[in-house]
C-alpha cells in the first residue's frame, strides 16, 4: 500500500451539529474549544488577560455568512457541536456589543466581537481555513495555537497529523477503492461487514452500538427534513430567501400521480434539510453541513417511499461513508479546497453508492455510480451570495441528490466492465481540478454567481 491507510470514523464524517457550514461553524467551535482546553493548562495566568482570535482565508472571507465568529465565542464558553443548544447558539452576537464571559482556570475573561479580527490580508498557511487563537496575560502572548478547519467538521492544530491523532489501527487497511475491493474479494465478504470490522477496531465500540449510533445519525436527519418540510417564512441573513420546501412538499402531495411527484418529493426532503441547515439548526454533516441535504433527502425517500428497513438504511450509510472516506483521504471534502464539487459532488457520490448498495448491487456497480456522481460535479465551483449557504447551496442538495438519482440508474444499467473510469481515478481529476481552481471560487464570496448576483 503507497498510501497511509484511512483511519476516519464513521462518525468524524457524519456529526451531528448547528449549521450552516461544517468548516465555518462546527470547525471554529471545535478549535475553539481546544483551545480552551489548552489555555487552562496554563500555569503562569495574572488578572489581566485577553483572548484574540484571527481569521484568515476563506473563514474571513465567508465568515460572517457563515456564523464563524459565533461559533468562536461558542467554543470559548465551552460548547460543543454535538451538545450545544441550537436556539441559544443563533442567538449570540446578536449585538455587535455583546460581551461574554470566558472562563480559564477560574478566572473570568471578557470576549466580544471586537476580539474576532477577520483578517484581509495574505497569511501563509497550508489550509485556506486558518484560525489564530492567542492568549495574552499582561499584554504579552503566553499561549498561541494555529488551526485549519479542513472541511466536514474535521479540524488540525499546526504541527499536528490529523490521521496520526488516532493510533489505532483499522482492522482492513485500504486507502483506495482498489485496495477496498480486494479485501472483499480476498475475505470473502461484504461491505457492511468490511466496514463494521474497521469502525470496531478504530473506536473500540460494538457491532451493535455502532449500529445504534448510525439509528441516532438517521434520526437527526429524519428530524431536520421533517422540521424543515414544517418551517415556513425567510431564512437569516440578508438575502431575506424565502423557505421553499414546505411549498414543494404540497405541491408533490398534490400531484401524487403524476409521474414528476417522485422529483418533487425528493426535491423537498432536500432542500428541507438544507433550508434548517441555512436556520443554524441541527443537521447532520454529510459530509459537510452544505451538503447536509442530500443524503438525509435520499433517505427519507428510501424510507418513506420504498420502505426500506431499519438495517438497510445502516448498510446504506456504510456504503456512504465508504466513499466519503476515499474522497476525504485522495481529494477533499472542503469547498475551501475544492469549490462546491467537494462539498455537493463528495455528497452526491455517496448518496449514489447508498442508493446502490441499498438496493443489492455488487460493489462495482457501487463504485460506478459513486464515479458517475463526481464526474458529473467535476469544476463546479463554491461562490455562494453574500457568504450565506443558502444561493446556490440549498438547490444545490436537491440537484446533487437527483444527480445521485439518476447515477444510480445509469450504473445500474448494464455491464460495469464498460466503466472505462474507476472511482480511484476521478477522485484524482477532482483533486487536481480543485488544485487548479481559481482562489476565487473556493468559497470566498468574490467571483460567480456571488458576484453577479451582487451587481445585480
Ligand atoms: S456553494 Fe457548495 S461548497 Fe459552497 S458553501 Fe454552498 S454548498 Fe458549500
Amino acid at each position: 500500500m503507497l498510501k497511509e491507510a484511512i483511519k476516519t470514523s464513521i462518525f468524524d464524517l457524519f456529526k451531528i451539529g448547528p449549521g450552516p457550514s461544517s468548516s465555518h461553524t462546527i470547525g471554529p467551535m471545535k478549535a475553539a474549544y481546544d483551545f480552551l482546553q489548552r489555555a487552562n493548562l496554563m500555569t503562569d495566568l495574572t488578572d489581566n488577560q485577553q483572548v484574540m482570535i484571527h481569521l484568515y482565508g476563506s473563514l474571513s472571507a465567508t465568515g460572517k455568512g457563515h456564523g464563524t465568529d459565533r461559533a468562536v465565542i461558542a467554543g470559548l464558553l465551552g460548547w460543543l457541536p454535538e451538545t450545544c443548544d441550537p436556539n441559544e447558539f443563533t442567538t449570540l452576537l446578536k449585538n455587535e456589543d455583546d460581551i461574554y464571559l470566558i472562563k480559564i482556570q477560574e478566572k473570568q475573561i471578557s470576549i466580544h466581537a471586537k476580539n474576532i479580527v477577520f483578517e484581509k490580508g495574505r497569511y501563509d498557511s497550508p489550509h485556506p481555513n486558518t484560525l489564530v487563537f492567542k492568549l495574552l496575560s499582561d499584554h504579552k502572548i503566553i499561549l498561541e495555537e494555529e488551526y485549519y478547519s479542513v472541511g466536514g467538521g474535521f479540524i488540525q492544530r499546526k504541527g499536528e497529523n490529523l490521521q496520526a491523532q488516532n493510533d489505532k489501527t483499522p482492522t482492513f487497511e485500504f486507502s483506495t477503492m482498489k485496495e477496498f475491493k480486494e479485501h472483499l474479494l480476498k475475505n470473502k465478504m461484504t461491505l457492511t461487514d468490511l466496514m463494521i470490522a474497521n469502525e470496531m477496531s478504530l473506536t473500540g465500540l460494538s457491532r451493535r452500538a455502532i449500529y445504534q449510533k448510525i439509528d441516532d445519525v438517521l434520526e437527526a436527519m429524519n428530524k431536520a427534513v421533517k422540521r424543515g418540510l414544517r418551517h415556513k417564512g425567510i431564512l437569516p441573513g440578508t438575502i431575506k430567501l424565502r423557505r421553499k420546501a414546505p411549498i414543494l412538499y404540497n405541491q408533490a402531495k398534490s400531484l401524487a400521480s403524476a409521474s414528476d411527484s417522485f422529483m418533487i418529493f425528493l426535491n423537498a426532503y432536500c432542500m428541507a434539510a438544507s433550508e434548517e441547515n441555512a436556520a443554524g439548526s441541527i443537521v447532520v454533516t454529510a459530509p459537510t453541513s452544505g451538503a447536509s441535504g442530500v443524503i438525509p433527502g435520499i433517505f427519507f425517500l428510501l424510507r418513506n417511499h420504498y420502505h426500506y428497513d431499519k438495517q438497510k438504511l445502516r448498510e446504506g450509510m456504510l456504503a456512504a461513508a465508504a466513499v466519503g472516506f476515499l474522497i476525504k483521504h485522495n481529494a477533499s471534502i472542503s469547498g475551501a479546497e475544492m469549490g462546491c464539487m467537494g462539498e455537493i459532488g463528495s455528497a452526491s457520490a455517496m448518496a449514489a453508492a447508498m442508493l446502490s448498495y441499498c438496493a443489492g448491487k455488487s460493489i462495482e456497480t457501487v463504485e460506478a455510480a459513486a464515479e458517475i456522481a463526481i464526474e458529473h460535479h467535476l469544476g463546479m465551483t463554491c461562490d455562494p451570495i453574500g457568504g450565506y449557504v443558502q444561493i446556490p447551496c440549498i438547490e444545490r442538495n436537491a440537484m446533487g441528490a437527483i444527480k445521485a438519482y439518476n447515477a444510480y440508474l445509469l450504473a445500474s444499467s448494464g455491464n460495469t466492465a464498460h466503466q472505462k473510469i474507476s472511482l480511484d481515478s476521478v477522485i484524482k481529476v477532482m483533486r487536481a481540478t480543485g488544485k487548479d481552481m481559481s482562489k476565487k471560487y473556493k468559497e470566498t464570496s468574490q467571483a460567480g454567481l456571488a458576484l453577479s448576483a451582487t451587481e445585480c
